[in-house]
């Protein structure tokens, strides 16, 4: 705490992760400076178009506890236990995430969120400074440069050090890029997303079950629901943005009413309600983020969407930039040379924001086509049987990522292509009454998947 006392840290960019870095670091002592493009989230209306609720995981909700910002955050929340799959025909049905009842991931509101974080930033110390735009690193001086967005004066800040939580299009990471520190490649996704809001039967009062996430999975591109605490729930549209089913093939009105019709028919009572948001909301567009170089030396770093924004079918996103806060606040414990914790800040958490990246992108397969196939219903519903077996050396992919933030994500992008290999296998050679091979299985689970013992939730490596 001694060495930080009073050492000025700007932090840009009050989205999500900044406000919560922010925290940290005042805790910690560092004179901080937060400075945000946008006017301050708790006098100024939302943003619309960009993901109203997001889904937190355990992953986030441990870094936001080390903030000491849980029990005011926890009446935001609305468990989801499952995905709820809406089939074109027949009943919607429920797959559980977990199998235990604290195996849920929560529904949250990103704006009620952000003023939260924002306002436990200032209460720590963190001075906050709005329509201030961050416009990247002076190339001789190596310090930010900024302008105030009502007035157009143009400043530099006197930080030695900072630090860009300032979002997937970061013009850090463009000025790291230009000083030749950073390489990056930008994947796009092609799929495009909408949101809308599916209105609540009465105030409170939820249309669909409130306990899940639910997905219209239509092989391609998929519709999916997260519930609000007012009883609407925000729909978001994954489609193709070109093609012969996609945004572009939904430009007239009469093909985007046969489109609803033809593909979400249990939701027609609400038809208007969600072509109205559709009409009336933005096009969002997808992409991973590969970075490399998040720093330049201990004077810039890039931290959260900045340095390695993913797609956001594994709800993960939010979750690592979390982890990213909870990781730098576990390094700074054991010293404050900036330049060597940046490098070390970046050899820990790469690899896992890679792994996320990945296995996000696999999921969009799997919410969107996979989760109505059979034969990915048995291999979960086996993968959940090893589980309960060998519950310290079998934990499905999709639990290890939302509920065990002591395996790191590179860990469970493994072992979860371990286990696919086992249940492949066990898949192949049942036992002679069919079902499963309990002494090959143990053989293998055994052998192949070293038992998981307790760790350091911030500090892993993969
Ligand atoms: C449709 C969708 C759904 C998602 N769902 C989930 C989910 O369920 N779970 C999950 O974990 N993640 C989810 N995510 C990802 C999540 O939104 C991001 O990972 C998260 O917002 C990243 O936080 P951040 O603070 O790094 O960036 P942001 O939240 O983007 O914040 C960046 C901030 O920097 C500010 N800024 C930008 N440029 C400048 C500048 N030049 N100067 C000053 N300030 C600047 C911006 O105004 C903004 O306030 C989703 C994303 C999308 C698009």
């Amino acid at each position: 705490m001694s060495a930080a006392r009073g050492r000025a840290v700007a932090v840009i960019g009050a989205g999500l992760t900044g406000p919560l870095l922010a925290l940290l670091l005042a805790r910690r002592g560092f004179a901080v400076t937060l400075l945000e493009r946008r006017a301050d989230p708790r006098t100024a209306p939302a943003e619309g178009g960009r993901s109203i609720n997001l889904a937190l995981s355990a992953r986030g909700i441990g870094p936001l506890e080390r903030a000491g910002v849980m029990p005011q955050i926890a009446p935001l929340l609305l468990p989801m236990r499952g995905r709820m799959v809406h089939e074109l025909s027949g009943r919607p049905a429920l797959q559980s995430y977990g199998k235990r009842p604290e195996e849920v991931i929560y529904a949250v509101g990103r704006a009620a969120l952000n003023r939260l974080l924002v306002s436990a930033a200032e209460r720590a110390g963190a001075t906050l400074c709005f329509g201030q735009r961050c416009t990247g690193l002076d190339p001789g001086s190596h310090r930010a440069r900024c302008v105030d967005e009502r007035s157009g004066r143009q400043f530099e800040l006197d930080d030695e050090t900072v630090i860009a939580a300032d979002g997937a299009g970061s013009p850090m990471r463009a000025s790291l890029v230009q000083a030749g520190v950073c390489e990056e490649r930008i994947e796009p996704l092609g799929h495009d997303y909408k949101e809308m809001t599916l209105p609540a039967d009465r105030p409170g009062a939820h249309a669909l079950d409130p306990g899940a996430l639910h997905i219209w999975p239509r092989g391609g591109f998929m519709l999916i629901a997260l519930p609000n605490p007012d009883g609407t729930f925000t729909v978001t549209l994954f489609l193709r943005r070109s093609g012969e089913r996609s945004f572009a093939s939904l430009a007239d009105d009469a093909a985007l009413r046969r489109f609803f019709a033809e593909q979400f028919p249990d939701l027609a009572v609400h038809h208007e309600a969600l072509l109205a948001g559709f009409r009336r909301n933005p096009q969002g567009q997808l992409a991973t983020v590969h970075a490399r170089g998040w720093h330049l030396g201990g004077r810039a770093l890039l931290l959260g969407d900045a340095a390695h924004a993913i797609v956001p079918f594994h709800g993960q996103g939010m979750n690592a930039g979390f982890e990213d806060c909870a990781a730098l606040d576990a390094l700074l414990e054991r010293g404050s040379d900036w330049a060597a914790l940046f490098a070390q800040f970046e050899r820990l958490r790469r690899p896992n924001t890679e792994a996320i990246a990945q296995m996000a992108l696999e999921n969009f397969l799997e919410m969107r086509d996979r989760v109505r196939d059979p034969a990915f219903q048995h291999r979960c519903r086996l993968a959940f049987e090893l589980e309960r077996r060998f519950p310290n050396r079998f934990i499905p992919r999709y639990s290890m990522v939302m509920f065990h933030p002591e395996i790191s994500y590179l860990e469970a992008l493994r072992r979860g292509a371990t286990q696919a290999e086992i249940l492949e296998q066990l898949d192949r050679a049942p036992a002679p009454g069919g079902g499963i091979d309990c002494s090959l299985a143990e053989a293998l689970v055994c052998e192949r998947l070293p038992e998981l013992a307790g760790r350091d939730p911030d500090l892993r490596t993969g």
